[in-house]
């Protein structure tokens, strides 16, 4: 061979080896999981051997630089993308932010997620035979609805070179990747882009020069792999159409229409699935959920809060317990892959995140400024001043992942291979909800014998209960008081939530006797304007002040709430009462809102109230109401708002009307 032939040949080898990966990364066998004897499975039927079964585990890295170790489910040391594998999944998802350290080199957190850091989980990943989704977010730092940030290093590009250098660094990502034998399924093209990207905001920009210069990098290098688009908020109706239709416009060359979907945040499952399919048929493409997470656990394990508590203003379809997570997942795959037109599968976000210590948020608070294994770490401070800067801290997901807080696999893991052929261990009741009572003062305490248990398969049903008479005996009930009462129901711990009252004349006063959206509550009157956009009782626990409804209201329009809810009290003797009624809400604009006593139609007491935000509840007392026993007598709550922001909304609870110290 003559040298210029030589030459020739080595460069085509070069070019080869570069192509199909320079190292080709062992595999090592898998053994799947079979079988759980703590969760129940339903198995999803149709489901194809390649359906996605995603994991973003971005932050694995910079969790075991922190010192997090995981296990497998023997209990021994394990590589956590190994453990993910045997579980199920079959693709991890990886986020590289551009550039996401301070000029000294501080990281700015949520795992510092950088090139090398992607290519170091992409070689752990490929050794286990699990594909990676590249997630560009084409920032320095988180890019969702909230913010779509330029990377420093191009700022006050014009929208041409910006283009260019976003082509140009996707390109030299996927050649790294590539060289590296990692096996890439999917690559996608910014992060929750609901109309911004990369600083951008006008869809020509985002979608005709930044969209298609990152598309035309990855046909470059990974022809093979799928090209993903990713939106949120599939609620918002209307939405993900116009993207759509955005994306076609500026003909987009993509394969897959991905959405988070949150089930707590993100509407109906059906919903998800009407909108995804007529995307799917309407424009022939795929369509996935690249982000979606379900609690395991109401509670916090690293000292640093959790979006979703007890207390969140959230959907709860689900309890929050392992069952519940399975049973969340089980639900999502089913609809993406029997409900769903060409539905491809699913990835789960973060389930790797723990805490990365037990003993106290300060140690903890160090290893997340230290190794970048917090949301966000102070240095974020610099690029990410208001939202970053200001609260930065520890894991906000800690009680979503699918690991306990020590590392060992959560049996809830398995439900990514487990819903392949089903696990369905006996009916079981998984958590019992609580009882809220109330009783007038010296009278005799009598629980039900029943209480509601959410089953292992989601279904709900009533089950005996024995309750710890020993506790009940001890309520004194000769004065005004709470307790709470510990019961069991097939195995699991009941709750009774105990009031004492004095004897409250109004009917129906929490709004527990009716169902939900009930407009007009049993035992009141209501009069409004009818501009109201939602005037009714609802049921959620978390908005209640007690039991499990509350009178709800929201209007998005301005100077739209307007209305009383009052009841007429009859009949009542000669005496002294007072009333009371609590409220919370927010988004007010400008209110008039004021409890009143009406004798024979005239308001003759009253009380102002304020709503200032989520769950501070206000309690107007109005005491010593003197009545002649012969009056019409009507109490209630007038609420008059202008409305700001997203509109006024509140929750109004726990009506009173009992004889007052000076009546007795
Ligand atoms: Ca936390």
């Amino acid at each position: 061979m003559n040298k210029r032939y030589l030459l020739i040949f080595l460069t085509v080898c070069l070019l080869f080896s570069c192509l199909s990966g320079c190292r080709m990364l062992k595999k090592e066998k898998i053994d799947l999981v079979v079988s759980s004897e703590d969760i129940y499975v339903k198995k999803v039927d149709n489901l194809a051997e390649d359906f996605i079964m995603g994991m973003d585990a971005s932050c694995v890295i910079s969790l075991e630089n922190s010192g997090v170790k995981y296990y497998d489910y023997q209990g021994k040391e394990a590589d956590v993308y190994k453990v993910l594998a045997q579980s199920g999944i079959n693709y991890i998802r990886v986020r590289i932010w551009n550039d996401p350290f301070d000029e000294n080199g501080n990281g700015y957190g949520g795992g510092n997620c950088d090139l090398s850091n992607a290519i170091e989980i992409g070689k752990r990943a490929s050794k286990y035979g699990l594909k990676l989704i590249v997630n560009f977010h084409y920032s320095d730092f988180w890019a969702d609805p909230g913010k779509q940030q330029t990377p420093k290093a191009w700022e006050n590009m014009n929208i041409e070179d910006k283009s260019q250098a976003l082509y140009l660094y996707t390109k030299d990502c996927l050649i790294r990747l590539r060289q590296a034998g990692i096996d890439v399924g999917m690559v996608q093209l910014g992060n929750e882009t609901n109309g911004a990207m990369t600083g951008e905001s006008i869809w020509k920009n985002i979608i005709y020069h930044l969209m298609s210069s990152g598309a035309k990098a990855v046909r470059e290098i990974f022809p093979e792999a799928l090209i993903a688009v990713h939106f949120t908020n599939p609620e918002n109706s209307s939405s993900y159409q116009d993207y759509a239709k955005k994306l076609d416009y500026y003909d987009l060359d993509y394969d897959v229409f991905a959405s988070s979907y949150y089930p707590f945040w993100h509407g109906s499952l059906d919903n998800l699935a009407a909108i995804l399919s007529e995307i799917a048929t309407k424009y022939n493409k795929q369509v996935m959920v690249m982000e979606t997470s379900y609690p395991y656990t109401a509670e916090d394990s690293d000292f640093s809060g959790n979006t979703i508590t007890e207390s969140s203003y959230v959907t709860k379809n689900y309890p929050y317990s392992l069952q519940g997570q399975v049973n969340a997942i089980v639900d999502i795959i089913d609809t993406i892959a029997n409900k769903t037109v060409n539905g491809i599968g699913i990835c789960y976000w973060e389930g790797t995140w723990i805490s990365v210590g037990q003993q106290s948020y300060q140690q903890n608070s160090f290893l997340w400024e230290k190794y970048g294994s917090g949301w966000a770490s102070s240095y974020a401070a610099d690029y990410d001043p208001d939202d970053a800067g200001r609260y930065y801290g520890g894991c906000a997901v800690d009680n979503q992942a699918l690991f306990d807080s020590s590392g060992k696999p959560l049996e809830s893991l398995k439900v990514f291979q487990l819903v392949r052929t089903g696990n369905e261990i006996a009916l079981a009741a998984d958590t019992i909800e609580d009882l809220h009572l109330s009783f007038d003062l010296n009278s005799a305490i009598i629980l039900p014998d029943k209480v509601n248990a959410i089953m292992n398969d989601n279904s709900r049903r009533e089950i005996d209960v024995i309750w710890q008479y020993e506790q009940i005996k001890l309520l004194d009930t000769s004065k005004p008081g709470k307790y709470t009462i510990c019961g069991v129901a097939d195995d699991l711990t009941a709750f009774c939530h105990i009031s004492i009252v004095k004897k409250n004349y109004l009917l129906n006063p929490s709004f527990e006797e009716d169902r939900h959206k009930t407009a007009v509550p049993s035992g009141w009157q209501i009069d409004h304007n009818g501009r109201a956009d939602q005037l009714y009782v609802e049921e959620k626990v978390s908005d209640s002040l007690s039991g499990t409804k509350h009178f709800h209201f929201w209007s998005k329009a301005p100077d739209s709430i307007e209305f009383s809810l009052q009841q007429t009290v009859t009949p009542l003797r000669k005496g002294c009462y007072d009333f009371s009624i609590s409220i919370m809400g927010g988004d007010g604009g400008n209110t008039n809102i004021y409890a009143y006593v009406k004798i024979d139609g005239e308001v003759k007491y009253r009380e102002s109230l304020t709503i200032t935000v989520y769950n501070s509840w206000q309690t107007a007392n109005i005491i010593n109401i003197e009545y002649d026993g012969v009056s019409t007598i009507e109490v209630g709550i007038y609420v008059k708002c202008s409305g700001a922001g997203s509109g006024a909304w509140g929750k109004i609870d726990d009506a009173s009307l009992t004889i007052s110290e000076q009546g007795d």
